[in-house]
């Protein structure tokens, strides 16, 4: 993790609109300072700061934002008086396990800065001249942003009469600069493992197969073999003790190839594409159907997400999964028409604008222009 410092260009009136949304924040942070510190006077009441700080932000949330002489808190996010409460939050637990000294009141003088943060998680920064902060807008800055990279906490800082936008890159590595931003839609299918948006496919290992299939078929042929059963007395035989070792070591086998395929195909995914939309795997209507649902857990498509999301993130990069409501395989990518499209279905025919184009590709097409 590392974190990002940008000075902002602004004009007067986003000036005033920032020292507006710092003095928010300092206010905020003020009032919960005061009244947990009045709380601290009833010796009965028997709570943590972080307990206290819960129960003051609701009653600043509730009974003094509606108040009508502070309507001016609705010019301002609240995701600012959010931040402000976790600031004053982490403030108290660093002066318990002390690491610093008792929170103080913010002076105008002094602090002039706030933060703000996406509720909707993680957000992409893009590489260049401008920022899209959350809740706030977009500002031009000085000096460009080297990368495409994710964050979801912003602070904005007043410094000798400058403005400053800072926050922390969730990647373990600088991301090497890439000049072209490429993003890609993928959809999961039963028949091609995966198809991007750019027509490219990604296959299972073609050995996985029938190497299942013997395996299923060996497993069949010894369906009746136990391995002893200790409260009948029957100790295991040395014909099943062979075959159960031999299967695990099958097993194995064949858990490897596939994670060995799954490790290759996600690292060179996160590596190439800055911006990687998947749709939501659809669990409950994948049960519904019996063969799907081992068809699914076979081909390993939970570990395939979990692996490309965890690799986005190393890189810095953005994995945005697709509402699973989004109905990507039954709209058309040309036209937006929706139609039925049955599993069997492999060719989508659109009946309104005539495109005719792969199921898969189609569906990855639509995955990539989700927003
Ligand atoms: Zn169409």
């Amino acid at each position: 993790m590392f974190s990002i410092k940008r000075e902002l260009k602004v004009n007067n009136k986003e000036k005033s609109y920032l020292s507006g949304c710092a003095g928010y924040s300092r206010f905020v942070y003020n009032y919960g300072l005061t009244m947990i510190k009045e709380s601290w006077s009833f010796a009965h009441v028997k709570a943590s700061d972080s307990k206290r700080l819960n129960e003051i932000k609701k009653i600043f949330t509730n009974h003094v934002k509606t108040k009508p002489e502070f309507s001016w808190m609705n010019n301002y996010s609240s995701r600012i008086y959010q931040n402000a409460f976790m600031s004053l939050n982490k403030a108290f637990s660093n002066w318990r396990k002390g690491l610093t000294s008792l929170p103080k009141f913010k002076k105008k003088r002094h602090e002039c800065s706030f933060t703000v943060d996406s509720s909707n998680g993680k957000v992409l920064v893009k590489e260049g001249k401008s920022i899209k902060i959350p809740t706030l807008g977009t500002f031009r800055l000085k000096e460009a942003i080297p990368f495409n990279c994710i964050s979801q906490t912003f602070t904005i800082s007043q410094e000798a009469g400058k403005w400053y936008v800072s926050f922390s890159v969730d990647a373990n590595i600088i991301p090497e600069m890439k000049h072209n931003h490429q993003r890609v839609g993928i959809d999961l299918g039963i028949k091609t493992f995966a198809t991007l948006s750019n027509g490219e496919t990604l296959i299972t290992p073609p050995s996985l197969k029938p190497a299942k299939l013997k395996l299923s078929k060996v497993q069949w042929r010894n369906r009746h073999k136990v391995l002893g059963n200790r409260k009948q007395g029957i100790k295991a035989s040395n014909n099943a003790i062979k075959y159960y070792s031999k299967l695990r070591r099958k097993h194995k086998y064949l858990a490897n190839i596939r994670e060995d395929f799954l490790q290759k195909t996600t690292t060179n995914l996160a590596k190439t594409y800055q911006e990687i939309k998947i749709e939501d795997l659809n669990i409950s209507g994948m049960i519904a159907n019996h063969k799907l649902a081992e068809a699914i857990s076979n081909l390993g498509f939970y570990r395939f997400r979990e692996l490309l999301s965890y690799k986005q993130e190393w890189y810095g990069f953005l994995l945005t999964i697709v509402d699973r409501w989004y109905p990507s395989s039954k709209t058309c990518s040309f036209c937006g028409h929706i139609q039925n499209m049955p599993l069997k279905e492999r060719i989508f025919n659109c009946g309104s604008c005539g495109q005719i184009i792969d199921r898969d590709l189609n569906a990855a097409l639509k995955c990539d222009s989700f927003s």
